[in-house]
């Protein structure tokens, strides 16, 4: 089956009074309006408030003098103490050198066990003649600059490459890619590097679009799921990164608790999205490019079991009666 799935829900925004935004007190709050002509919602998308709201910003615990325990450095002292120890890895490593060095120059035949350079060799080549070589306009204005419409979070999942899927060409979409897909909250101690991306795409290269894109099937939300709420990690990362759409996981859990867990799987991916949708709101220079209609933010979710794509909107506007409230809009439509 590959046929996409198309919604047609339509888009309405509360209001359109943007004078008196203040942005020391903003704090997103979103709820769904379907017009009556509209077909039906998906189960998770409903005529009431779907939205959860952004997850807490958590204080990191740690004392600041153990951040550097594991520095570059050490690792680094680290591997030339086991190299002095074990001599014998020396003459492993230059051979290992030398078959690098004869596999670049010797092409592998079918057949042979996988090969990561030839394959990144090959992969290069089919791109330079295939694509690179073949559009010099193209890419003599890349070579210019970007000016990407999109901004896209996107899953790490090596089945779902929104480049990929949504077939985006080189300079179209500012992509960031991690563990389920995740937006967190501002917070500039604690998610620089996804901070560092927005305010680049947001400030520096003015994209018009940011979009979060779920997926079926997806380990992180598994994890998410499995994982206990409290108490410590059994994971270095994975388990504090996944807790960022703790709301996600309670929303589902209070609506469909009962439900198989793959059909819970199902329904936090999509949410998960919602959460990202909400925390982007978190950061100031987004509000201001969603006040100004300069930027608009999108849900997507890729089912890559079923070959469907839904899309979603986030539309932003004020409320005139309540002047200072920041007022979102969450819904589909029609792809
Ligand atoms: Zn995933």
């Amino acid at each position: 089956m590959s046929t996409a799935s198309i919604n047609s829900w339509c888009l309405s925004s509360t209001s359109s009074a943007q004078s008196s935004l203040n942005k020391a007190t903003l704090r997103p709050s979103v709820f769904a309006r379907l017009s009556s002509s509209s077909p039906p919602p998906p189960p998770l998308i409903q005529n009431k408030p779907v939205f959860a709201a952004p997850a807490p910003i958590i204080t990191p615990t740690w004392p600041r003098e153990d951040m550097g325990k594991d520095s570059y450095e050490e690792a680094v002292e680290g591997l030339k103490k086991l190299l002095s120890e074990k001599g014998e890895l020396k003459a492993v490593a230059a051979a290992k050198v030398e078959q690098i060095t004869a596999e670049l120059q010797t092409p592998t035949s079918d057949g042979n066990p996988f090969n990561p350079i030839e394959r990144i060799k090959n992969g290069y080549i089919h791109f330079k003649n295939e694509k690179f070589d073949k559009n010099p306009d193209l890419y003599g204005e890349l070579a210019k600059g970007q000016s990407p419409k999109f901004m896209v979070f996107a899953c790490s999942d090596s089945r779902v490459c929104p480049s990929h899927v949504l077939h985006f060409q080189p300079g179209e979409a500012f992509v960031v890619r991690n563990v389920a897909n995740l937006v967190p909250p501002f917070d500039k101690t604690r998610y620089s590097g996804v901070g560092a991306a927005v305010e680049y795409a947001v400030l520096h290269l003015k994209v018009e679009n940011i979009v979060v894109i779920g997926h079926s099937a997806c380990g992180g939300i598994k994890g998410l799921l499995s994982f206990p709420d409290e108490g410590p990690p059994s994971t270095d990362f994975i388990e504090d990164w996944v807790r960022i759409a703790l709301p996600a996981k309670s929303k589902v859990k209070a609506e469909f608790g009962d439900a198989p867990f793959p059909e819970l799987c199902g329904h936090c991916e999509k949410e998960a999205v919602n959460v990202s949708l909400g925390n982007l709101l978190t950061y100031p220079f987004v509000r201001d490019g969603l006040v100004k209609k300069t930027l608009a933010l999108k849900g997507g979710y890729y089912d890559f079991v079923k070959g469907s794509f839904e899309l979603w909107g986030l539309e932003f506007g004020l409320s005139p009666s309540l002047s200072v409230k920041d007022v979102a809009t969450i819904l589909h439509w029609k792809l």
